[in-house]
């Protein structure tokens, strides 16, 4: 065992090694004046983390890094970059769950968002102010105390509002509550000119509606004020299996279209590939291998998943809604797994995996992600071309592989997000998340490229989410209708261009 563990930190430092791509300090050494306050930290084991990401596939060297102790900390470091003779940008860091190094800044300053964390729940309980460092899994316990939680989830509880809300927040609840960006009633943004500003739907729109989504582009959100409900205090939690794509997906479409009590509250879906890892283990040991026998036998098994959140068991509404899966379903026969689990370990299911490939050296490894929205009227093409066609064709799949619809109207089109810009009610969240090794690494990003290349040839109209792009041509493509706006807000708010560089927008 301890061989292997040796094994296995050898290959990732290998990875960290070899198949990074770096974007090493060209940024002369940078020299904070005293006046400013600020201890800027070059400790290379400090440089290191902040150089690195989730990703793990490039490497992107700061200048130095900041711990900030209030917002006033940032504000007086990007008026001192804005107004100073000496030119650095700037970076917000929340986790570094980014892919691509898009929350780094080559030779500049990182602020460490996780210096800043705090929630205090309002006295009516219907929102919390929280520090934009603040990890969900944080707010969710300081929320619960009070009897209340947020109404929308990302998958992954540790990663940071500001993070978050920088990209959009998706997950299972999308449907019934919208992406978390949706949940946001009020924000604190420190501009790249160092301003500080509130801004909400009333007050200063044009600063709130860019931040949503905003990649990090016009400021540093340091305080967001998340709506709250009432926290259930237990979920049932159902997987079920089909074979046939169109009758899952129509299932699934049915799901979605009953937002009223009798409807599930989390609706997501997975795709088994029989090239892939097949995890069974939601269903009982003595059902294991014949699921497993089930994905050999088709190929590709789909997983439908919901959930239904309860407080009191008792109640007839669930027992409903148990009839409704279970009876009105077009699932395989007999291949249905329930759980009941409290609701905080529902939430919290991402963390058992971390743990799990943390202990066998699997978390920090290449992570060539790629998350797409495809509308409705397309994911059977989708299905057939880079499901059926790409991923099988695959040598080896390894990771996760998401499929499930949302309702569109749950976004707001004034807020910097993007969503496929087609006038259809649903679209389709779609997450291959792929785990490498530095050998099969480019195997893997080349089939995301033909999968990216499959969709325009075919006219798919995609949109990546969490993307990564190089050339300003993308950009404009993906921000589509919204590019001037969004170009016209950087002008506005960070004209030096400062803030984010690492998403290599500007
Ligand atoms: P970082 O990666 O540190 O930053 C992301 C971007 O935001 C950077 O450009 C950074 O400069 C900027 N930024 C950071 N903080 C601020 C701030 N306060 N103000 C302004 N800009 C800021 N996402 C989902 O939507 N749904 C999921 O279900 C989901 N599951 C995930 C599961 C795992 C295991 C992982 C690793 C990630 C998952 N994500 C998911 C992606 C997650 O939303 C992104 O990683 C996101 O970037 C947040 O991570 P972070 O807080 O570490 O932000």
């Amino acid at each position: 065992m301890a061989n292997l563990r040796l094994i296995i930190t050898l290959i990732t430092v290998l990875i960290c090694l070899f198949s990074s791509f770096t974007k090493s300090s060209n940024v002369i050494k940078i020299d904070l004046p005293k006046s400013l306050n600020l201890t800027l930290s070059t400790d290379p084991s400090i440089i290191s983390a902040a150089s690195h990401d989730f990703g793990n596939i490039t490497t992107v060297t700061p200048g130095g890094v900041i711990c900030p102790s209030s917002s006033a900390d940032i504000s007086r470091l990007l008026q001192y970059a804005a107004n100073g003779k000496s030119t650095f940008q700037v970076a917000a860091r929340g986790q570094g769950h980014s892919l691509n190094g898009q929350a780094s800044v080559a030779g500049g300053v990182i602020v460490n968002m996780t210096c800043l964390t705090n929630v205090v729940v309002s006295k009516d309980k219907k929102y919390a102010d929280v520090a934009a460092g603040t990890l969900w899994v944080d707010v969710f316990k300081k929320t619960a105390e009070e009897g209340v939680s947020p109404v929308s989830w990302t998958d992954y509880l540790h990663i940071t509002v500001g993070g978050t809300l920088s990209n959009g927040g998706i997950g299972g609840q999308v449907f019934r509550n919208g992406p978390l960006i949706s949940n946001v009633l009020e924000l604190d943004v420190i501009t790249g000119k160092g301003e500080v500003l509130t801004c909400s739907r009333q007050l200063n729109p044009e600063l709130f509606y860019g931040v949503l989504g905003g990649l990090g582009q016009f400021g540093i959100i340091t305080r967001a004020r998340i709506v709250l409900d009432h926290a259930p205090k237990r979920a049932k939690w159902f997987r079920m299996l089909y074979s046939d794509f169109t009758t899952f997906t129509k299932d699934q479409e049915r799901l979605i279209s009953m937002a009223n009590d009798i409807g599930v509250d989390y609706l997501e879906g997975q795709i088994f590939l029989s090239n892939g890892v097949v995890d069974t283990s939601f269903f009982p040991p003595s059902d294991q291998s014949k699921v497993a026998d089930l994905v050999k036998e088709h190929g590709v098994i789909y997983v439908l998943e919901v959930a239904k959140y309860y407080d009191d068991p008792n109640l007839p509404i669930i027992s409903k809604v148990i009839d409704t899966l279970t009876k009105s379903l077009s699932y395989l026969p007999g291949f249905i797994s329930m759980h009941d689990v409290p609701y905080f370990d529902f939430l919290n299911r991402v963390q058992v995996e971390e743990n799990k490939l943390r202990s066998l050296g699997l978390w920090e490894v290449p992570h060539p992600w790629l998350n797409l929205y495809v509308p409705k009227s397309r994911i059977l093409d989708f299905h057939n071309g880079v499901i059926k066609d790409i991923l099988l064709k695959q040598k080896t799949a390894s990771g996760l592989a998401l499929l499930y619809p949302t309702n569109r109207n749950k976004w707001d089109n004034r807020m910097s997000a993007m969503i496929p810009e087609i006038d259809e009610d649903v679209i389709y969240i779609i997450g291959l998340l792929q785990s490498a090794t530095p050998q099969n690494l480019p195997e893997m990003e080349s089939v995301n490229e033909n999968i990216i290349r499959f969709c325009k040839d075919s006219g798919i109209k995609i949109k990546q989410y969490l993307m990564h792009y190089t050339r300003k041509e993308d950009w404009v493509e993906h921000f589509g209708s919204k590019w001037d706006d969004f170009s016209k807000r950087k002008d506005l708010f960070d004209p030096k261009k400062l803030l984010s560089p690492g998403q290599d927008i500007f």
